[in-house]
């Protein structure tokens, strides 16, 4: 079984106390490399390295465009090395290789992109009402960064975080979710080999509460910018808190795909079917609630029963797999547990709503894909973040009733709108209390389009121009000439 080390200060460690855990493969279920299960002293170790390489000449001086090019080397070696970081990922998380060499190939522009703009960070000449007075602006980095981050798609969202810190003339610590460390400590090799200082970026792997509350706490560290559960985020922005960091929070969601009567039925089918099925359903913006008018419900169910039934599941590193496991032991156990509660809820299970026991799913963490009517707004199924291949169908009766439903929970990451009327579509762009709204499409991210959640589905963005921003500070600068 292979042992992992983690980076810091450019060198390959153990973890302070030596110990390690197994990471496993949900998939077969059996462990298949140990990753080190760092300590608050590794931590203190990761960011005191991260600040001295902040504060060296080698990092702060060196010029922004050859940051730039260090960031596009970066992303070549993403792209050359794709497909053996897809496989670890789909090893290690369970996802389909087909989805994760989709994201892998994609990753690269996340460093294109932030390289190309590190140059490009301009500050501003301010016409200062006194006479004799100059004053000007100077976009600077905040040093040391925090990026923590969550299984689900685990080298995509730290490109999120590292691209565009990085960029800014940050330095890094990142900790891996401890489900899904051995692709990112495959991926700080690629730091090393793109030429970027020692210290630079920093990996530090192991458990939330063990390291986690240490990093976000820690004195030296600026900024931290995290990715998953809302109750951790709200811990982590409380933590955070005391000691005034600016935070960038990507969570939950429990997103809508509203389906209007005049949708293009087999489109939205799919598209409601991928959106919840897809990652078996363990994905931030998954269309976990599917909003159906009234006049096409039960066509569109049948339609929606017939796809879903014919989901091939099993080995995510088959091609020909389409919904593989849960990721873990504990996400298998939760998903199980809304299922009861739905139907204690006295919601209808039309399709699954079990553990997968078919041949093909062996050992692995399976559920069968989930699909409930019946749905009330208020239900706890239909409320909370499952994180599983469950998805709820809401009845509605008109647009001022859609709305009602999509905006009523306690989140606002992303919804989708499947109508053919285009006054219907910018209506609900505008109305719909979500960071990102689809119309006729899901599931879309682009590395240009800003991303990030309204309500208790997050603080901030990621990609894009606005991506930047939150990894920068403005200096005014005052001269009496
Ligand atoms: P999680 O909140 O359990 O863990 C996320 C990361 O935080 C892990 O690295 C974990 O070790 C760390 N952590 C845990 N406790 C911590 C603490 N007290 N202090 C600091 N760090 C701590 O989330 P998860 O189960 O890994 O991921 C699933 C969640 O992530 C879902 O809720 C999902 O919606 C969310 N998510 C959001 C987005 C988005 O962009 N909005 C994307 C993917 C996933």
């Amino acid at each position: 079984m292979k042992t992992y080390r983690m980076l810091v200060g450019g060198a390959w460690i153990v973890a302070a106390g030596g110990e390690t855990f197994e990471t496993e493969s949900p998939f077969s279920g059996e462990a298949w490399a140990r990753i080190p299960r760092g300590t608050p002293a590794d931590v203190d170790r990761a960011v005191a390295a991260a600040a001295a390489a902040f504060a060296d000449p080698a990092w702060r001086r060196i010029s922004a465009s050859a940051r730039g090019a260090l960031l596009r080397r970066l992303g070549d070696l993403v792209a050359a090395e794709a497909e053996r970081l897809a496989e670890i990922e789909t090893r290690d998380n369970g996802k389909l290789i087909t989805e994760m060499r989709g994201q892998l190939r994609y990753i690269p522009q996340w460093f294109y992109y932030f390289g190309g703009l590190a140059d490009k960070l301009e500050g501003r000449v301010i016409p200062i009402d006194k006479p004799g007075v100059f004053n000007f602006t100077r976009e600077e980095p905040l040093g040391v960064v925090a990026a923590i981050t969550p299984w689900n798609s685990p080298l995509m969202l730290a490109a999120w975080k590292l691209a565009p810190a990085l960029g800014a003339g940050n330095t890094v610590v990142w900790k891996p979710s401890e489900f899904s460390s051995a692709s990112a400590l495959e991926f700080g090799r690629l730091f090393e080999e793109a030429g970027f200082p020692p210290g630079v970026v920093n990996i530090v792997t192991g458990f939330g509460n063990e390291i986690g509350e240490r990093l976000v706490a820690h004195p030296r560290v600026a900024k931290v910018a995290f990715t998953g559960g809302d109750r951790t985020g709200q811990s982590v922005y409380e933590l955070a808190a005391r000691s005034i960091k600016p935070v960038t929070l990507e969570l939950g969601g429990k997103s809508a795909n509203i389906v209007f009567e005049d949708a293009e039925i087999d489109n939205a089918v799919k598209g409601v079917v991928s959106g919840i099925f897809a990652a078996t359903g363990q994905t931030c913006i998954a269309g976990s609630r599917a909003l159906v008018h009234r006049s096409l419900h039960d066509d569109f169910v049948e339609r929606l029963l017939a796809v879903a039934k014919t989901a091939r599941m099993g080995d995510p590193l088959d091609e020909a797999t389409q919904v593989g496991p849960v990721t873990t032991r504990p996400q298998h156990a939760k998903v199980l547990e809304y299922i009861e509660i739905a139907k204690a809820e006295g919601a209808r299970c039309v399709l699954g709503g079990t553990p997968a026991t078919r041949p093909e799913c062996g050992k692995g963490w399976f559920v069968e894909p989930t699909i409930f009517t019946h749905v009330k707004p208020t239900m706890r199924i239909a409320q909370e973040e499952v994180f599983g291949p469950v998805l709820s169908i809401i009845p509605f009766d008109d647009d001022e009733e859609a709305i009602a439903i999509a905006n009523g929970t306690l989140y606002g990451l992303a919804a989708g709108v499947w109508t053919q009327s285009i006054g219907r579509a910018l209506t609900m762009a505008e109305r719909l209390e979500a960071g990102t709204v689809w119309v006729n499409t899901y599931r879309a991210v682009s590395y240009m389009s800003p991303f990030g959640g309204y309500k208790r589905s997050g603080i901030g963005r990621e990609s894009g121009l606005s991506a930047v921003r939150e990894y920068l500070q403005e200096k005014s600068v005052w001269i009496d000439t």
